[in-house]
C-alpha cells in the first residue's frame, strides 16, 4: 500500500500549467493570470474630489466654524465626468460633485455637510454665482484622490500567477483591459463503466443502478475550473471500453477521468484494457474509503482511474484529481482548506487514514464542532451530501472517541447564516 501524501506527489509530478490564453474579461474570471500587469497610466487619472461638496483653497477657511463663518464665491458647477474650466482664486470656491475632477487653485474640498447648504432642504440657493458659508476650517488634501494615489504608471499591479477574483477583474477594467492573458481551462474527459449501470433517464431495471459518478466526476470537474467532456458509460468489454477512451483522444483532452473497474473483480476490464494501452500502476492507497487508484497516460494523456463506490470515488476526486485540475490552471495552492474540530460522535479508525463524511459547525465560542454525517458506508452518496467535511482520521485501532481533536478537510466553506 502506498499512503495519500505518496500517491499524490507521484500523480502531480505529472502535471503542470497549461498555455496561456487570452480570454475576455470576465471570463477571467477564477483562472490564473498569465503575465505580469502593470498600469500603464496613473489611476486615478487626474486629482479628483471623494465628497460632494466645494473645492476651496484651505487657507481661506482658517478659523471658519458656524458661529464665525467664512463667505466664498461659487465661481464654477462641477458635475462628475466635467472639468471645471476656470480656476478657482482667493475667495472663490467650486461646487463639485464625488469623482469629478478639482479644478486648478484648490487643494480641498470641503464636503456640503460642513456648509450652509446642507440638510439637502435647505433653500440656500447653491452653485455657480450664489455665495456658500463654510463652516469648518478644512487642511490642504483632505477630501482630495490624487492622481497615481492608487496606482502609478509603470508599477506592477497583478503579478503573474494572481488568482483573478472580482477585485483583480476591477484592476483590470480599470487599467482597460478588455482581454485578459490567463492559463486555459483543462478538457477532463469523464468515463464510467460497469455493465450495470443506466442512463439517468432510464427506468430502473433488475440488477441496475443509474451513473452518478460520471455525474459526480463532472460536477467536481467544473467545480474546480475544468471543462468536463462527458464519455458516457463504458460497458464492461475491451472493445466497448477501447472505443470510449479513443474517442475522448479524438476530442483533444487533458485528462481522463474513469470510475470503476480498478479493484480486483472479476468484470474489472478496466484494468486490462488501461494496462494493454498505456503506461498505468494500480495502487492501494492507505485510505478508507478509496483504497484503489489508478494512475498513467493513455497516448500520452495522463488517466486517473477512481473507485466505483460513489464516495470512494468522490473522496479520492477530492485528494488526487482536484489538486491536479488546479496544477493545470496554474494554482500553486492545492492543499484543501482544513479546521481543527472537537468531535461529537465516535469515528471509526482502521490501519489505513480515514476520510469520514461529517457536519462541521461553529458554535458560540467559536469551537468548530464535527458530528457524523451518517452512515459511513462508501457505497452509499446520503452522507455524502450531507456533510460539508471530511474528518481526517489517523490510522489506528478501536473509536476516535467523542471529545478527540480531528482535522477535518472542508468541501465546501460557505456562508452560514
Ligand atoms: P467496481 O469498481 O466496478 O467493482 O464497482 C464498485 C461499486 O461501484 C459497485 O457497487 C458498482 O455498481 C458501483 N459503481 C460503479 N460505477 C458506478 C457509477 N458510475 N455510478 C454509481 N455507482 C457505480
Ligand atoms: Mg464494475
Amino acid at each position: 500500500m502506498i499512503t495519500v501524501e505518496e500517491a499524490l506527489e507521484f500523480i502531480l509530478r505529472h502535471f503542470e500549467p497549461l498555455e496561456p490564453e487570452a480570454v475576455y474579461i470576465l471570463d477571467a474570471l477564477d483562472r490564473i493570470l498569465a503575465e505580469d500587469i502593470f498600469a500603464k497610466v496613473a489611476i486615478p487619472p487626474f486629482d479628483n474630489a471623494s465628497m460632494d461638496g466645494y473645492a476651496v483653497r484651505a487657507e481661506d477657511t482658517v478659523g471658519a466654524s458656524p458661529g464665525t463663518p467664512v463667505a466664498l464665491r461659487v465661481v464654477a458647477d462641477i458635475p462628475a465626468g466635467t472639468v471645471a474650466g476656470v480656476p478657482v482664486g482667493p475667495g472663490e470656491a467650486a461646487r463639485i460633485m464625488t469623482g469629478a475632477a478639482t479644478p486648478e487653485g484648490v487643494n480641498a474640498v470641503v464636503p456640503v455637510e460642513e456648509t450652509d447648504k446642507w440638510p439637502a432642504t435647505s433653500q440656500e440657493p447653491r452653485g455657480k454665482g450664489t455665495v456658500v458659508k463654510i463652516l469648518k476650517a478644512t487642511s490642504p488634501g483632505a477630501n482630495i484622490r490624487r492622481a497615481g494615489g492608487d496606482m502609478r504608471p509603470g508599477e506592477l499591479v497583478l503579478p503573474k500567477g494572481t488568482l483573478i477574483r472580482p477585485a483583480e477583474i476591477a484592476v483590470l477594467a480599470t487599467l482597460g483591459h478588455r482581454y485578459v492573458p490567463v492559463i486555459r481551462r483543462p478538457r477532463v474527459a469523464v468515463l464510467a463503466t460497469g455493465d450495470e449501470l443506466l442512463d439517468i433517464d432510464q427506468p430502473l431495471l433488475p440488477g441496475k443502478i443509474r451513473n452518478s459518478n460520471e455525474y459526480s466526476n463532472a460536477a467536481l470537474v467544473a467545480r474546480y475550473g475544468g471543462v468536463p467532456v462527458r464519455l458516457g458509460i463504458a460497458r464492461d468489454t475491451v472493445a466497448d471500453l477501447k472505443a470510449k477512451i479513443h474517442k475522448g483522444l479524438a476530442q483533444g483532452v487533458d485528462l481522463f477521468i474513469t470510475s470503476a473497474g480498478v479493484s480486483v473483480g472479476d468484470y474489472d476490464v478496466v484494468k486490462d484494457v488501461l494496462q494493454a494501452e498505456g503506461e498505468i500502476r494500480f495502487w492501494k492507497v492507505k485510505m478508507k474509503p478509496g483504497k484503489p487508484l489508478a494512475f498513467g497516460a493513455i497516448e500520452g494523456v495522463p488517466l486517473m482511474g477512481l473507485p466505483g463506490n460513489p464516495t470512494s470515488s468522490m473522496v479520492s476526486f477530492e485528494q488526487f484529481a482536484r489538486p491536479a485540475i488546479l496544477k493545470m490552471q496554474g494554482r500553486t495552492k492545492l492543499v484543501k482548506p482544513t479546521v481543527e474540530a472537537v468531535l461529537d460522535d465516535p469515528l471509526e479508525r482502521c490501519d489505513r487514514r480515514g476520510y469520514q463524511r461529517v457536519i462541521v459547525r461553529r458554535d458560540k465560542n467559536g469551537t468548530y464542532h464535527a458530528g457524523t454525517a451518517g452512515l459511513q458506508a462508501s457505497g452509499f452518496v446520503r452522507a455524502m451530501a450531507r456533510a460539508n467535511g471530511l474528518a481526517i482520521v489517523p490510522e489506528g485501532k478501536g473509536e476516535l472517541a467523542p471529545g478527540a481533536q480531528v482535522s477535518v478537510q472542508m468541501l465546501d466553506w460557505p456562508e452560514v447564516e
